[in-house]
């Protein structure tokens, strides 16, 4: 970095050499001209031939400066992304946990309506019913535990992709 800053001042230093050199009187041999000037001549012919080198450089330091504001924008931006995702995995987890407790208590815990799916009382199903009695509740609650374990695959499928 310092040393674009540095050529920043060369080239100012250089201004203000050409502008003091344009001052000069040229219309004498270069023995009269006392060695000072002579040697601010050559020192701002010398700066002269290096004016594109330094244009360039002035320039090239400004595509530095963009490429490393970009850069920090890019940085900035990949850190938040990684902490939504991290946030995000967090909940998955407490949501797979979540289902898998619901899926346990639909398929083991004791419940029943008594009732069958088609209205009847289940203790009054005969064979004149024409089907096999299924309890309502523990139909519905076989129903959520099917769409439970898709959810459950997908998550894990998604996961072995991710
Ligand atoms: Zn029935």
């Amino acid at each position: 970095m310092s040393i674009f800053t540095d050529n920043e001042e060369a080239a100012k230093i250089m201004a203000r050499a050409m502008a003091t050199a344009s001052g000069l009187r040229t219309d004498r041999p270069d023995e009269c001209i006392q060695p000072w000037m002579r040697d601010a001549r050559i020192a701002v012919a010398a700066i002269s031939e290096n004016a594109a080198a330094i244009a360039e450089l002035s320039e090239l330091r400004a595509r530095v400066v963009e490429a490393q504001s970009e850069r920090d924008v890019w940085h900035r931006s990949a850190h938040a992304d990684r902490a939504r995702s991290l946030a995000a995995e967090a909940q998955n987890a407490k949501l797979v946990e979540a289902l898998e407790k619901a899926r346990d208590f639909l398929k083991n815990a004791p419940i029943e309506s008594g009732y069958c799916c088609c209205g009847d009382i289940i203790e009054s199903h005969n064979i004149g019913s024409g089907h096999s009695p299924v309890d309502a509740v523990v139909y519905a609650a076989n129903q959520h535990v099917e769409s439970i374990d898709a959810t459950l695959a997908e998550i894990n499928a998604a996961k072995g992709n991710g």
